[in-house]
């Protein structure tokens, strides 16, 4: 194994030039806890390793009346304790709750999370149900696109970008969002089955908004679109979330497991229909 060097630029630009520089044989650190994984197994790791660390502009919630901004080089820790994201959306401060051990949320970043393309990891359908956007730098500028849209594998070496912020949706009135996901290990294989819903209802009560993403080991996070259709109209009680588990349980969408993704659902959709009757002036009778 070649030896690694770390480089400490002192701004995003000087990272960017840096990146540039060293092409394919350099990567960017952040909370290094995929770079320790990989070492610790006796894997490859780039010669060069451009740290992110004593960026300040990185890392910090921002709250805007229309979105929360959080830097690519948040701790996961901050964001579970941030009372900004509690207030916007508790089922998001959960779910990082339940990343790894605190250990591994003290050291790990969000943008490390996403970056790393894992199909198993859990914020990105959380964050994919709330309509997140990312901000990117390279060597062409700054852009911003869907979550839903980047994969963060597309470009290596001289052309890859760093992600600089992640643009969350205030969640709206009316609404909640809830993650739930069931893990195991059956000898080498990881059973992984994640779903993330966003929940928003109407004047009556009815659900008006319906965001489903689903995930397991083998497949990264995806909308389920006639699970979507089925939540609208209808009520947020015990028998919704069962008819909708149901249609993901019979969908088409690839996947290892689609029974333990719709039991997911299932979960996912009680926790967020109890978010939204413990919420005032949400009555909790009804059953379409
Ligand atoms: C024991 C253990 C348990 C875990 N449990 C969970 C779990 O339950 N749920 C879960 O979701 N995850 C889990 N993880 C994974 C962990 O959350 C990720 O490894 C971590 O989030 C990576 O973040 P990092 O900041 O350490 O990134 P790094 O390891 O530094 O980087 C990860 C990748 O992203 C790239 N990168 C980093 N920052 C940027 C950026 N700003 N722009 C572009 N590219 C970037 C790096 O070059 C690298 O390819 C676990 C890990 C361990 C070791």
């Amino acid at each position: 194994m070649t030896a690694t060097r770390v480089l400490q630029p002192a701004d995003l630009d000087a990272a960017v030039e840096i990146l540039q520089a060293h092409g394919p044989e350099a990567a960017l650190l952040a909370g290094g806890v995929t770079w320790m994984l990989r070492q610790a197994r006796g894997e490859d790791v780039p010669s060069v390793l451009i740290s992110l660390e004593g960026i300040d502009t990185l890392a910090g919630v921002v709250v805007h009346d229309d979105r929360l901004t959080i830097g690519a080089m948040t701790r996961l820790i901050d964001l579970e304790r941030s009372s900004a994201v509690a207030a916007m959306a508790p089922g998001l401060a959960e779910m990082i709750a339940h990343v790894g051990s605190v250990r591994i949320r003290s050291q790990a970043t969000i943008g490390g999370n996403l970056a790393a393309g894992v199909p198993r990891y859990d914020p990105p359908p959380m964050l994919m149900a709330l309509d997140t956007r990312l901000r990117l730098l390279g060597p062409a500028g700054t852009r911003e696109l869907a979550l839903a849209d980047w994969s963060p594998h597309d470009s290596r070496g001289s052309g890859v970008e760093i992600l600089v912020a992640v643009e969350i949706p205030t969640l709206p009135p009316r609404a909640a969002v809830r993650y739930r996901s069931l893990d195991d290990v059956l000898g080498v294989d990881v059973v992984h089955a994640a779903a993330a819903v966003r929940i928003g209802l109407d004047g009556d009560g009815a659900i008006s908004d319906g965001r489903l993403v689903v995930a397991d080991a083998l497949v990264g996070p995806r909308r389920c679109t006639p699970a979507e259709q089925g939540l609208i109209g209808r009520h947020p009680v015990a028998e919704t979330a069962a008819d909708v588990a149901a249609l993901v349980a019979a969908g088409d969408a690839p996947g290892a497991d689609r029974g333990l993704v719709a039991i997911a659902t299932r979960r996912a959709l009680v926790a967020a229909f109890a978010d939204l009757v413990s919420q005032p002036g949400i009555a909790s009778s009804g059953s379409r």
